[in-house]
């Protein structure tokens, strides 16, 4: 992962940390969770982004205009730059897409919890 410093590929996630979410551009204060790659396995990590996914269903199912959900965010701040460069963790969002999670893996749940809850879903790849 590339830097927002030095902009080389030195960038990686800590071994533990949060990654939160926002879907359409909006985040919600509690679509995030923690993780530590030490323990989570992907089956863990999965779980984790399906339980989120599922939460923002639920209640998006309430708003009477459902405009479909065509962006997902999967961000973390806690990363690190093996270059020790000072990173702004409040303001720095690295996507984690490609890297804990695929694409694919996010398209398939946020298709299946949306077919489940009656949204659609038409993400592109980014
Ligand atoms: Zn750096």
């Amino acid at each position: 992962m590339y830097c927002p410093v030095c902009f080389q590929n030195t960038l990686k996630l800590r071994s533990n940390g949060v990654v939160k979410l926002s879907f359409n551009g909006k985040s919600r204060n509690t679509s995030l969770f923690t993780y530590n790659l030490a323990k989570d396995s992907g089956a863990d990590l999965a779980l984790k982004l399906r339980e989120k996914i599922t939460e923002f269903m639920v209640w998006y199912t309430d708003f009477k205009n459902k405009p479909p959900v065509k962006t997902i965010e999967v961000f973390s701040s806690d990363c690190q730059c093996s270059n020790s460069c000072k990173i702004d963790l409040v303001n720095t969002r690295i996507s984690v897409i490609g890297v804990m999670y695929s694409f694919k893996e996010i398209q398939f749940i946020m298709q299946e919890e949306g077919a489940k809850h009656g949204i659609e879903v038409t993400l592109s790849p980014p």
